[in-house]
């Protein structure tokens, strides 16, 4: 045991890096350990796999239970990738028996019934423990000593917020003592954890890079790598705008902001752990692992904007009060979750949220004093300082025929807000990423 290296990398593979047989036998060669490092590796659920299995527990929960598309879809993964087809036929069983006492409880009532607190996570849990599995099996396949583990199991408690569950305080210390005495690499569960009482809880989507970050600020790690299936994080969704690149530095405010603006970036909690550790960050392509991707480095890479990102889907409701000030705790009456409130911007008497149309859900706020506007989206300029960015920008829209309905810098004084309806959402992001952003980068 004294030949141990200490771990200096952690290794995160998103579901979208683990689609296929291939995508995991390519873990092999990825984590293969240089200079007698010892690595962690951290996994998602296999691309699909968590939706699938939400899918099924909402099944049961109408009466209806069936593992047949888990197991069909983990099979040929096995089958893929030459392993034992009964490798995870054990897990498989005990997901049936979950989906069955679910789906008996809707045949008792005779009709559909509520989810319970916690059974959605419960079942969520099998998508992570079936890939830690699979990945730590392929690793052995491949010469290299691994072994599976289920976070919880390493003490990663959180708090028993279901679905969106956070570690407790304190988890690191366990984590290195128990990591420690794991033969072989880890292969580490994300997005799981269980809560004081030993209920399987779930950290929300993306939730695998929480974990990957606080084990890595826990074992005193050199590099956090997030393995993903595109070439590391985008100056814009690369789906919506063709023109878009890979940030190669990217400061760890500015991924933050980006997170936030609702870019596929990590997890916005991930960051905190990371800082802590003194982590590096790395965001790397599976396709592509010669390249070095996007790195997260601490204080501002450059100035002027190094993204664009944005919401559809929202809604502008204005609310006018007699009060100078509207407290956010008057919004509850309304029924309006803090957590999808995009924007606020308020004035004397009058108060203006940008929020998700799918938070009012059925009952939309209506009374004395509310507007409500629907169909509207908001994009941001990330990065900055914005020093004549916002100008420039409103000028380009207006070259397009597009006057944003608002338009403001946020409040840190980086990064500008421009609130369009969705139907300009796209062109918008095109002409802001055009304007500010192609010469910028393709100077660089
Ligand atoms: N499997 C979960 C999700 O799809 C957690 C994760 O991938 O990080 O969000
Ligand atoms: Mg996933």
């Amino acid at each position: 045991m004294s030949s141990e290296a200490r771990f200096q990398r952690v290794h995160k593979f998103g579901g979208a890096s683990l689609a296929t047989g291939r995508d995991v036998a390519r873990v092999r060669g990825l984590v293969g350990g240089t200079d007698g490092e010892r690595a962690v590796v951290v996994v998602s659920a296999h691309l699909g796999v968590t939706a699938l299995l939400g899918g099924l527990a909402q099944e049961a929960a109408a009466g209806r239970a069936s593992v047949e598309r888990v197991r069909v879809r983990h099979r040929g993964l096995l089958r893929e990738l030459g392993l034992d087809p009964e490798l995870v036929d054990r897990l498989i069983r005990e997901l049936a028996a979950v989906l069955r006492t679910i789906a008996r409880r809707a045949e008792v009532e005779g009709g559909p019934v509520e989810l319970g607190a916690g059974e959605r996570d419960h079942v969520l849990s099998f998508g992570e423990r079936l890939s830690a599995r699979i990945v730590a099996a392929a690793l052995r396949a491949g010469g290299l000593e691994a072994t599976p583990v289920d976070a919880f199991d390493l003490g990663f408690v959180s708090d028993g917020s279901f679905g969106r569950a956070r570690p407790v305080a304190g988890v690191e210390e366990t984590l290195r003592e128990r990591l420690a005495e794991v033969p072989g690499v880890p292969v580490v569960t994300g997005f799981l954890a269980k809560d004081r009482q030993g209920r399987l809880t779930t950290l929300g989507r993306n939730g695998s890079d929480l974990t990957a970050a606080i084990v890595a600020e826990a074992l005193g790690a050199r590099e956090l790598v997030l393995w993903k299936g595109v070439p590391g994080v985008a100056s814009a969704d690369p789906r919506l705008v063709p023109g878009a690149r890979t940030i190669e530095e990217l400061s760890f405010e500015d991924a933050l902001e980006l997170a936030r603006a609702g870019a596929e970036v990590l997890h916005p909690d991930a960051i905190a752990p990371l800082r802590r550790g003194g982590v590096a960050l790395r965001v790397a392509d599976v396709n592509r692992p010669d390249l070095i991707g996007t790195r997260l480095v601490e204080g501002r890479a450059g100035s002027g904007p190094v993204a664009v990102a944005g919401r559809q889907g929202l809604v502008r409701l204005t609310l006018r009060t007699a009060e100078t000030e509207l407290e956010l705790a008057d919004l509850a009456p309304l029924g309006v979750d803090r957590g999808a409130i995009r924007l606020l911007v308020a004035r004397p008497g009058v108060c203006e949220l940008w929020m998700d149309a799918a938070a009012l859900g059925k009952g939309l706020p209506a009374g004395a004093g509310v507007e409500l506007e629907q169909d509207l989206a908001l994009v941001q300029l990330i990065g900055g300082p914005p020093a004549g960015a916002g100008p420039r920008a409103l000028a380009h829209l207006a070259g397009a025929g597009i006057v944003p309905l608002r338009s403001l810098a946020s409040e840190g004084g980086v990064g500008l807000f421009f609130a369009v309806r969705a139907a300009e959402f796209v062109q918008t992001l095109r002409i802001l990423h055009e304007a500010l952003l192609a010469r910028a980068l393709s100077a660089a």
